[in-house]
């Protein structure tokens, strides 16, 4: 067993009897002291909430997550009205949340478990983890505290803590480490309580064993704490990867008629991360254009049209998981041709006060923010006064 080879010698896995021992009698009494109520921790656990929660809490802080929670629990109280609904009303549901297919899938999922297993989430690892969008840590998470699978759950709270714990110089990055602390969070769990194992040690990483200035001092673990014992928690976990985020420079098309309606179009149901999203036509521009050219080229391939590029309403800046971009937003209006859906979906001539009926990503989310910071409406004869 890995465990108890780690635990016999002085490698980086955690030191397991000690642990445990200090996690059964003084981890477990904090978290039941310290647990934050949260809406989707009421007892009894229902599965649909604990799965909405943990899907949305992937990559999005805890206090991001709770009106949308609210919101979509509301709106989707049930597998079935999630699975029934237009994918557009769940998109706009998680509008801001980021990472959309996550939405998609769980839509995915929702009807899965409608047509499979009558509405209800499975209580089996197996039957988890065959559904759309359950990867190691959803079915662990939702297994656990809904179900009581004695499975260990996994993510960057606990990473962190295990880490400490060990002091382990290893790259936490590499998959051989993460499964090693998987194994090790999987001998720590104690039968007779996975889920408040799981909590408990996710709890310690979001309160106390915190990325930036652990709370040493107040840790029910520091006994058994290597990294306290060195002095220097902060130093783990060990990322030695640096990955060099690229950069994309992006035009977007706030195109206007005389109605003084703007053209947004949607992008196709495979279009990416943000598929089914509606967005201000655009795309990456090329090596040696300037700006208006690249929209211009962009709207011609994507939809047809020959557009007079004018004035730049905003630049916006955002970051995604592996990128970031530069959106530069011009307004636009169509010389010729009618909207085609050559690279899109579908498109649509919206008022800036109907906006909010569409679902959009963050950063089309602050062009629309820019149109409304503007001290007079926007008009079309003002911006093209010429036309
Ligand atoms: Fe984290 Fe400090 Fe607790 Fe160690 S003692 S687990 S570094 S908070």
């Amino acid at each position: 067993m890995v465990m108890r080879k780690q635990e016999a010698g002085n490698g980086p896995g955690v030191h397991v009897q000690a642990v445990r021992q200090a996690m059964a009698r003084r981890l477990l009494p904090w978290f039941d002291a310290n647990r934050r109520d949260l809406p989707w921790r009421k007892e009894p656990r229902e599965a649909y909430a604990v799965w909405v929660s943990e899907i949305m809490l992937q990559q999005t802080r805890v206090d991001t997550v709770i009106p949308y929670f609210a919101r979509f629990m509301e709106r989707f109280p049930s597998p079935a009205a999630l699975a029934d609904a237009p994918l557009q009303d769940v998109l706009k549901c998680w509008e801001g949340l980021g990472y959309y297919a996550r939405a998609r899938q769980m839509q995915a999922a929702a009807r899965r478990i409608v047509e499979d297993h009558g509405g209800r989430l499975p209580a089996s690892a197996e039957a988890l983890a065959a559904l759309p969008g359950f990867g190691a840590y959803t079915v662990a998470a939702v297994g656990s505290f809904a179900f009581g699978l004695p499975l260990a759950v996994l993510d960057g709270n606990v990473i962190r803590v295990l880490s400490r714990l060990s002091a382990c110089g290893d790259d936490v990055a590499m998959p051989s480490v993460r499964e090693r602390f998987r194994s090790q969070a999987d001998a720590l769990l104690l039968r007779d309580r996975p889920a408040a194992c799981n909590e408990a040690w996710m709890e310690l990483g979001a309160l106390v064993c915190l990325p930036r200035g652990p709370r040493c001092g107040e840790c029910p673990m520091q006994d058994v704490c290597r990294a306290r014992r060195e002095g220097r928690p902060e130093a783990y976990p060990v990322k030695r990867r640096k990955m060099n985020i690229p950069h994309k420079t992006v035009g977007a098309a706030v195109i206007l008629n005389r109605r003084n309606q703007i053209m947004i179009a949607q992008r196709r149901p495979e279009g990416g991360m943000l598929a089914g999203l509606w967005e201000f036509p655009g795309g990456k521009i090329q090596e040696g254009e300037t700006m208006p050219q690249c929209i211009a080229r962009e709207l011609e391939e994507e939809m047809g049209l020959e557009l007079e590029v004018g004035p730049e309403l905003t630049v916006v800046h955002h970051a995604y998981s592996h990128f970031t971009i530069a959106l530069h937003a011009h307004f636009a209006r169509i010389l010729s041709g009618r909207p085609r859906h050559l690279e899109c979906a579908g498109h649509a001539w919206v008022t800036l006060d109907r906006m909010d009926d569409y679902p959009f990503s963050k950063a089309d989310l602050k062009i629309i923010e820019a149109l409304r910071a503007r001290p007079s409406p926007v008009r079309f004869k003002d911006i093209f006064p010429g036309a």
